[in-house]
């Protein structure tokens, strides 16, 4: 990492998990990150859509951000059981993760699909996480870099810039497994997505985050954070619990 780099970003995705007493977690993130335990990382923290609204509140005020975990790509419409990138700005959200792995596979997303989700959250002045990755397979048979400058080119909003937009590399079957990539192989990804960035933003490219995701925990992430163009974390499991998530965070302090 050098002295230029944006600034880290750790980022909670609690996936299908949490009710309103979980409001009582996000507080405890909240007075760590007050307490200077998240460092100089800013943190997000991304539940469901049903909690958007109230953590939204509960964090105003508060070294916290919220965000959602997937967007329509149309601002309103006949889509039922949809939720649009306005609607998650109306309700606090300052953030949405798009084209996740889980949403690619359950819900057969396509690059075409996260893209234009991903061009709908920048229309709403979200920030928008686009996710990519590959799968086991995909790593084994030597198509990694392929796959995930596909999905790079495919997915990355138009007029994405380092303020607006994120990219997140979390190999599929790194995610809720325990399973990590090597430190040499996340360096050699992350480098080859800021390439893919630089090439198609010119020097804005240099100031997309690209996090790592994928088992993301206290006693790995200092390694991993420590990688080059690993500029910060998007993690599951682990950030449900205030004290694990902290100590992710702590790997900026
Ligand atoms: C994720 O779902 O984005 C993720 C990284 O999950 P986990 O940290 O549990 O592997």
């Amino acid at each position: 990492m050098t002295a230029t780099r944006p600034r880290p970003l750790v980022a909670g995705n609690w996936k299908m998990n949490g009710l309103i007493k979980g409001v009582n977690e996000l507080d405890a993130i909240a007075t760590g990150v007050a307490a200077g335990e998240a460092g100089s990382a800013e943190v997000l923290v991304c539940p469901p859509f049903t909690l958007v609204s109230r953590f939204s509140a509960e964090a105003a005020g508060q070294h916290i951000k919220i965000g959602a975990q997937d967007c329509h790509a149309e601002a309103s419409g006949a889509h039922t059981g949809d939720i649009s990138a306005e609607m998650l700005k109306d309700a606090g959200a300052s953030y949405v993760i798009v084209g996740h792995s889980e949403r690619r596979t359950d819900h057969a997303e396509t690059d075409a699909q996260v893209k234009a989700k991903a061009e709908a959250a920048l229309r709403a002045h979200l920030v928008a996480i686009v996710c990519i990755g590959e799968t086991r397979n995909e790593r084994e048979s030597g198509k990694t870099l392929d796959v995930v400058g596909t999905q790079l080119a495919g997915s990355l909003p138009a007029g994405a810039t380092g303020a607006n937009t994120v990219i997140a590399y979390e190999p599929v079957w790194a995610i809720g497994t325990g399973l990590t990539p090597t430190a040499a192989d996340v360096k050699q990804v992350h480098d080859f997505i800021r390439a893919g960035l630089v090439e198609r933003l010119g020097d804005e490219g240099h100031n997309v985050r690209i996090l790592y995701g994928g088992s993301v925990k206290p006693a790995n992430c200092v390694e991993l954070m420590g990688v080059d163009n690993v500029d910060g974390a998007l993690v599951g499991g682990a950030s449900l619990k205030a004290a694990d998530f902290l100590g992710i965070a702590a790997a900026y302090r």
